[in-house]
């Protein structure tokens, strides 16, 4: 069974790569392109993991993490932060909003799945709610 991994970020060059990349590694993704969405979105497609761009307009990938660790059907389920921010103290910002990772912009095609597999293989496999 595919591995689904739902893509919340604004940057339509950012959504296409991560996307190219991710489905040439067998992955489905599925876009979601504001945080109201991404949250509407995980909560009803259970993702096997969600990538969340921290510059969002309107609601910021910080609350976005936050919402989405108040949803119990998604305690389970790994986020990993993009972010071009480079500042000190990002990262712990991130993870204090229930991030599991950080991968900083730009996306580095040549590690970008490895860093995506490593949060997958912290968790067993198929959806959010399975114990
Ligand atoms: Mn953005």
């Amino acid at each position: 069974m595919k591995r689904t991994i739902l893509l919340i970020e604004d940057n339509e060059q950012n959504l296409y790569l991560a996307t190219f990349l991710l489905e040439n590694n067998g992955f489905e993704v599925v876009p979601a392109r504001s945080g109201p969405e991404g949250i509407e979105l995980a909560g009803r497609i259970q993702p096997d993991l969600i990538i969340l761009d921290i510059q969002l307009p309107g609601m910021d990938g910080y609350a976005v993490a936050r919402a989405l660790r108040q949803n119990a059907s998604l305690t389970r389920v790994p986020i990993v932060a993009v972010t071009s921010y480079a500042m000190v103290g990002d990262r712990e910002r991130t993870l204090e909003a229930g991030c599991n990772g950080y991968i900083e912009k730009p996306i580095n095609p040549e590690t970008f799945k490895s860093q995506i597999e490593k949060h997958l293989k912290a968790r067993p496999a198929g959806g959010g709610t399975q114990p």
